[in-house]
């Protein structure tokens, strides 16, 4: 082996790391005793959309991460907050609006050759591999929890006007139609007619007495 074919390939450790890896955090600097504690703070910026359909962390928006990495017994204790801009759509007015997000994390990350590793199964405890510990899934399942289905705007959102589709937030509480209902036409109609009521009747008084 020569020294010029050796450089062509990459560490075997690189082919691991997606390229979006920035949620991949490595603890192999935590040790392994019990107790030992790191306190972390990064800002990882999104790779791609990540939310739910009208609701979400925009692509290229930072996740701020502030963490606390603890070492146990069966593995790393990842505690504290990731919290990152949103972009929604109200479900009401259908008008985007923005926020902030913020998702409270306590995942245990299990050694390989843990207790816990060997008896759990993979999708209910997240696993340490290579002495990283992946954040990703972790916030994917955290902003599925924390994201309404039916986003608003406001929370009072009045929505939109039922007859023309206008934003009630931007047309007032005023705003209203002259097209009536049918039968609101036909009660404004004998409102009108009713004034002369009283002549006629006077008239059949007069037949009466004949
Ligand atoms: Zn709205
Ligand atoms: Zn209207």
């Amino acid at each position: 082996m020569s020294a010029g074919s050796g450089s062509t390939s990459r560490p075997r450790t690189a082919s691991r790391r997606r390229p979006d890896a920035a949620f991949v955090l490595d603890v192999r600097s935590l040790g392994r005793r019990p107790g030992t504690m790191k306190e972390l703070r990064r800002a990882v910026p999104t790779a791609e959309r990540m939310g739910l359909e009208m609701i979400a962390v925009p692509s290229g928006a930072e996740f701020d991460l502030d963490l606390r990495l603890q070492a146990v017994s069966e593995g790393v204790l990842v505690t504290g907050t990731a919290t990152a801009p949103t972009s929604g759509e109200c479900s009401r007015c259908l008008e985007s609006f923005t926020g902030t997000v913020e998702l409270s994390i306590t995942e245990l990350f299990a050694y390989p050759d843990s207790a816990t590793e060997q008896t759990t199964e993979e999708d209910e405890v997240y696993r340490l591999v290579d002495d990283q510990i992946d954040l990703e899934p972790v916030v994917i399942d955290q902003l599925g929890l924390e994201f309404p289905l039916q986003p608003l705007c406001t929370p009072d959102c009045p929505g939109l006007c039922a007859e023309c589709g206008v934003r009630m937030a931007i047309a007032g509480s005023d705003h209203g139609h002259e097209i009536l209902d049918p039968r609101w036409a036909g009660l404004a109609k004998f409102a009108t007619g009713s004034p002369g009521n009283g002549g006629p009747s006077a008239g059949d008084a007069d037949q009466n007495h004949q």
